[in-house]
């Protein structure tokens, strides 16, 4: 059945996280007819598992907060290689999408005197993280769902149909984009439960698709998160930056292995959870880089001194930005330090009065419960490394959120620039939201403009593309779920958190042998709830952004944020500015160029001391700092 449902919108968002939705939000709100669509099922997003909180400088824990605090922060954490028009958008607005939120019906954790309550966490100078218990990210999307409701409600009222203007189509899954004339025109996916096929024609399209953990062997991400909208983009002819940084979240479970890779949050840590070698040390001490030893205790008396006092403390190391402590568990582990499942200890249990860990971490101590049997109150938990987050993304207008391709815009995960070389935790739910907004608004405003048709033709080749597994010989082709694993194994072991020259090179031949036979994989049985059908398809996803994530992590030549080299340990002020760009070189290959980052705006460059810049600009760029 090569029919082809069909509809038409303003504006397409595909994904339901909290960056798809809030764009879907803006858009209705300025009066647009918009589709959600989403892989999985509504309400089954990453978002949903966003833990620890949302960053926002609103200052309620510690006065002493602000934007620029905030933006100070991000930058020293994307370790200045972060979009700084990004940084300074999102450090501006964030405080008014929590607000916006409680509008909505959120109801976050509240302090003493009734503000919304702050956490501490990693790399943020002041308790900045607006939270619901551990379960922030549920209650993100829970309000922005319920918001969704009342707006269909509304709509409801003036047309008689809950659906007029917000439509969601779950369970989902869009594996090209059509464009007409080099602007968009529209999408074509499948419905998984019964695998049949449907177009979305409209003139602008949100890529709101998360990220692309599944190419590694251990990772927090879940099934869905195989870079669609990362590869959707760059065969529509948009560009991605900043693929060679990865996120490894130095705290996975690691045992046993059905769950290796879930995530514990960094909360625990926050909260006074201190890591341990199999020698019972705190080994983060020994792991303070130069940059950050003026901000970070030395001994372990001041680290503990900070939780009540963090005025006149600096904080423990066991806080440093992610990618620190991410390389220093690699180390112990290395070294022989390790726990017995390979990872080290995470101690909550000696450090808080069981019934504030489960006052506080209530989803942690569940998730060891019943699936390590560890009991957090009383016990250390074992963790180690697993790949979290993709600071790479699509190469988008900071102000509006579109690509390089008229009518395709991108925010939340699969956009690139915000984050630099680092995200810092808590920067992603705002970022969502930020940038969520802006780009519901102007692909709202860009809708209003010229509509491309559908051509037939791009339909039919849509169609014949999705069918190529089912059509392929059975004898010249493998199973997809084969060559993925190889995939992921390769990406692990090649290109994981430590990288070397001669290993992302032999990454890089096993990639190709992968995308030849990718570009073969067969199926069997129908469309029908077709798992091993839907991988295949995804496949050609996971390879692209592999392609990419390797050939940038062999092209920059020095260690910096999520992409450490072994074999250039340091960071190099020169490729500071230098911002390394995939495009599509065909269907599965892609291609390399080197940008030149626009110079930071000069009174945010001034909010900076100039002994700190030092550090990592060169002398030439610091020439017009007013010191
Ligand atoms: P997601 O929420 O990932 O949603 C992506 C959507 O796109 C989904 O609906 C998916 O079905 C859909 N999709 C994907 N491909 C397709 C396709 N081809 N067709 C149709 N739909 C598609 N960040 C924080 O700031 N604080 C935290 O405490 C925090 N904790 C985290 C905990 C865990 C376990 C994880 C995995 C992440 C955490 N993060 C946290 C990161 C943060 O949750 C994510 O980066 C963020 O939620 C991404 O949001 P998003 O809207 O960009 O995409």
């Amino acid at each position: 059945d090569r029919n082809v449902e069909t509809h038409e919108y303003d504006v397409v968002v595909i994904g339901a996280g909290g960056a798809g939705l809030r764009a879907a939000i803006e858009a209705r709100l300025q009066g647009k007819r918009v589709a959600i669509i989403s892989k999985s099922l509504f309400g089954k997003a990453h978002t949903v598992m966003a833990e620890g909180g949302c960053a926002a400088s609103m200052g309620n824990v510690n006065p002493n907060d602000n934007w620029m605090v905030h933006y100070r922060d991000t930058m020293r954490g994307g370790k200045f290689l972060n979009n700084w028009r990004m940084a300074e958008l999102h450090a501006k607005e964030a405080p008014d999408r929590v607000w916006e939120l409680e509008t909505y019906g959120a109801l976050f954790d509240r302090t003493k005197d009734g503000k919304i309550s702050q956490r501490n966490f990693g790399g943020h100078t002041y308790p900045r993280l607006a939270h619901v218990g551990d379960r922030t990210g549920l209650e993100l999307i829970r309000t922005l769902q319920q918001k969704i409701v009342s707006l269909q409600q509304d709509d409801h009222k003036v047309t008689g149909d809950y659906q007029s203007h917000l439509r969601v189509y779950h369970e989902c899954t869009i594996t090209e984009l059509l464009k007409t004339d080099g602007r968009i025109a529209g999408c074509f996916g499948y419905f998984r439960n019964d695998g049949r096929f449907v177009r979305f024609d409209a003139p602008a399209i949100v890529l709101a698709t998360g990220g692309v953990g599944k190419s590694y062997q251990v990772t927090s991400n879940s099934w869905e998160y195989t870079g669609d909208g990362h590869a959707l983009a760059l065969r529509a002819g948009a560009t991605l930056i900043n693929m060679e940084f990865l996120q490894f979240h130095p705290t996975g479970m690691v045992w046993p292995p059905s769950v290796k890779g879930i995530l514990v949050t960094e909360s625990v840590r926050g909260d006074g959870g201190v890591l341990r070698n199999s020698e019972g040390k705190r080994f983060m001490f020994d792991y303070i880089p130069d940059v950050f030893k003026e901000q970070y205790a030395t001994t372990e008396e001041e680290g503990d001194r900070w939780y009540t006092d963090p005025d006149n403390n600096r904080r423990p190391p066991e806080l440093l930005p992610r990618d620190e402590v991410a390389r220093a568990i690699n180390s112990e582990v290395k070294a022989g330090r390790g726990s017995p499942h390979g990872g080290v200890f995470l101690d909550i249990a000696s450090r808080l009065k069981p019934e504030e860990i489960l006052k506080r971490l209530p989803s942690m101590h569940h998730q060891f419960k019943e699936l390590a049997d560890v009991d957090i109150t009383k016990e250390p938990m074992e963790v180690g490394p697993t790949c979290h987050y993709v600071m790479g993304g699509i190469e988008v207008d900071p102000d509006t959120g579109m690509s390089s391709v008229p009518g395709l815009f991108a925010a939340g995960e699969c956009s690139g620039g915000m984050h630099g070389s680092n995200r810092l935790g808590g920067n992603s739910l705002s970022d969502l939201l930020v940038f969520g907004r802006r780009t519901g608004l102007y692909a709202a405003q860009f809708s209003e403009g010229a509509r491309p048709a559908v051509a037939r033709e791009d339909v039919d080749a849509a169609v014949e593309r999705a069918l190529l597994p089912f059509t392929t010989a059975a004898e010249q082709g493998e199973n997809p779920f084969v060559v993925q694993l190889e995939l992921q194994k390769c990406m692990h072991e090649l290109v994981g958190i430590i990288r070397k020259e001669d290993e992302m090179e032999m990454a890089l031949k096993k990639l190709e042998d992968i995308a030849t036979r990718t570009r073969t994989v067969v199926v069997e049985g129908h469309r029908e709830f077709n798992p091993g059908w839907h991988l295949a398809l995804d496949l050609r996803n996971m390879l692209l952004v592999s392609l990419c994530v390797a050939k940038a992590a062999l092209e920059r030549q020095e260690s910096r944020g999520g992409h450490t080299r072994d074999d250039f340990p340091v960071m190099d002020s020169d490729w500071r500015h230098i911002l390394l760009v995939c495009s599509a070189l065909g269907e599965d290959n892609v291609e390399l160029t080197r940008k030149e980052q626009i110079p930071m705006r000069p009174e945010l460059f001034d909010l900076f001391e100039l002994d700190e810049l030092k550090k990592y600009y060169t002398g030439e760029e610091l020439g017009g700092h007013r010191a």
